[in-house]
């Protein structure tokens, strides 16, 4: 095994076979495949350290992972033991929970929590030691071209930082300004990306408060999901709050248009979900360790940039590969997967000694056919029509349901025949009766079909 290579110092002009932009998932699972295809690889990063300034909420699914690096030896938080959905009024909670038992066995279905700083680290450690070399603390720029137009390099924030390789994978995440700079896909419509800002909570002064509040034992973790108004108000998104080893993520997530037009500021909106009294005892005397903000791609399918250009390949969140609809939260399965596909084609085509688009076609061919674009189509539909129908999911439905529960449960004198009936009309009544219902149900019939 090689020695882990650092250098804050990029001059290794024409020395490469590749250039890859970010040291996060991506660009990480990227150069893992491609050295160990026996590629000279560079990774550039501007953080101090890779995930230095990464953001997410958040559960890393692993199944491409695990093909690639033996995920046991990871920095891993807890593994997901518990899903839960919630609506929230302002008031009320409506929650559906499972913990199968299947999860507590190996490999957990693949759904880990972790903290970024330490995974991403962990992960370019991994590349390194197959043979990459990572620059930290530079930021790439812009693209080069040549006469012809190929990209052949980057330019960097280094005095004399212009670099030479024959590919460019363009690993930068959500904020893709290089790739944008270059025309090599649009900035994203405000409709189309969701603001995020998220804590990391500590509990000094409660001893065991993440195993008492969340019912967890040993490496058990939890992942909750909340939407409706008492999550993030009259916007469009959700809250969200998951369990590490020894503090709480906890977030909230919204469209971007929302923040400008509609709702307080992201922080006061994330301080009124923490508040909620469905939220509020789980985070009670949380230290604040961590606070950040992020963007989420979300324009499905239809945002796919073109993903291979002469001498560059595009992969992750740059190429808006996240799958994030209500119901599903991810682009860590999708960034490694893209990546993986990515860095084969890249090795494919410097072997066949060409490095313009069709001789990397192989990557979209690739992830076409995998669960990345599958899943993205199939979900395609999702947001707009949840968009269309926002007030009635997100605020009218959450209230209907509590209320129904409320009175479906309520003890009192009148027989539970009566309760049933006024619970079912306050739901009819909501949703426009048995028609109105039967409509809703064919609206979403594809979440579970
Ligand atoms: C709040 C939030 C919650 C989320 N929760 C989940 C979740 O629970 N599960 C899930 O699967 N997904 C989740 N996601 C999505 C997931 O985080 C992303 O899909 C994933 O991180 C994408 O990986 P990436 O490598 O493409 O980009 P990133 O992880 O963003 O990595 C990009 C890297 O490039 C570096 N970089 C950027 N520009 C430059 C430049 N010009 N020069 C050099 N380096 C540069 C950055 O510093 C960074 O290290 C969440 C996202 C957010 C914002």
């Amino acid at each position: 095994m090689t020695e882990p290579t650092e250098t804050t110092d990029p001059n290794y002009d024409g020395a490469f076979d590749a250039i890859v932009v970010g040291a996060g998932l991506a660009g990480s699972a990227a150069a893992i495949t491609m050295a160990r295809e026996g590629l000279d690889v560079i990774a550039i990063e501007r953080g101090s350290s890779p995930g230095a300034k990464n953001v997410f909420g958040g559960v890393l699914y692993t199944p491409t992972l695990r093909e690639l690096v033996d995920v046991d030896d990871a920095p891993l938080e807890r593994y997901v033991a518990e899903k839960r959905f919630s609506m929230l009024t302002p008031e009320d909670e409506t929650a559906v929970s499972m913990r199968p038992g299947a999860w507590h066995e190996e490999p957990h279905n693949d759904s880990y929590t972790v903290l970024r700083g330490e995974f991403d680290e962990w992960l370019a450690e991994q590349a390194v030691e197959d043979g990459t070399v990572l620059v930290t603390e530079t930021t790439v720029t812009d693209l080069l071209r040549d006469e012809r137009g190929t990209i052949v390099g980057v330019d960097t924030d280094r005095p004399n930082g212009e670099l030479r390789a024959p590919i460019v994978v363009l690993a930068e995440g959500a904020n893709s300004l290089v790739t944008e700079r270059a025309d090599l896909k649009e900035t994203a419509d405000r409709s189309d990306v969701a603001v995020a800002v998220k804590e990391v909570l500590e509990f000094p002064d409660t001893e065991g408060a993440i195993e008492q509040r969340f019912r967890l034992t040993d490496e058990a973790g939890v992942s909750y999901h909340y939407f409706g108004e008492g999550a993030v108000g009259d916007a469009f998104g959700g809250g969200f709050l998951y369990t590490n080893e020894d503090t709480v993520s906890v977030g909230i997530a919204y469209r971007i248009s929302d923040a400008v037009d509609r709702q307080p500021k992201p922080e006061e909106t994330l301080n009124a979900f923490k508040s909620h009294p469905a939220v509020a005892p789980l985070v009670r005397n949380g230290r604040t360790v961590e606070y950040t903000a992020k963007t989420i791609p979300e324009g499905g399918p239809d945002a796919i940039p073109d993903l291979v250009h002469d001498g560059a390949v595009v992969v992750g969140d740059a190429a808006g590969l996240v799958l994030n609809n209500g119901v599903h939260l991810e682009g860590t399965n999708m960034a490694i997967e893209s990546g993986y596909h990515a860095g084969r084609a890249v090795a494919e085509a410097i072997e066949a000694g060409r490095v313009d688009a069709a001789a990397l076609s192989s990557y979209p061919e690739h992830l076409e056919g995998s669960f990345v674009v599958r899943n993205l189509e199939r979900y395609g539909w999702l947001m707009e029509r949840a968009i269309e129908d926002r007030d009635l999911l997100f605020a009218d439905l959450p209230r209907a349901i509590a209320d129904a529960g409320e009175e479906y449960f309520r003890i009192d004198r009148d027989p539970k025949a009566v309760h049933a009936e006024n619970a079912k009309e306050r739901v009819l009544e909501t949703v426009g009766g048995w028609t109105g219902a039967a409509k809703l149900a064919w609206r979403y019939r594809k979440v579970v079909s």
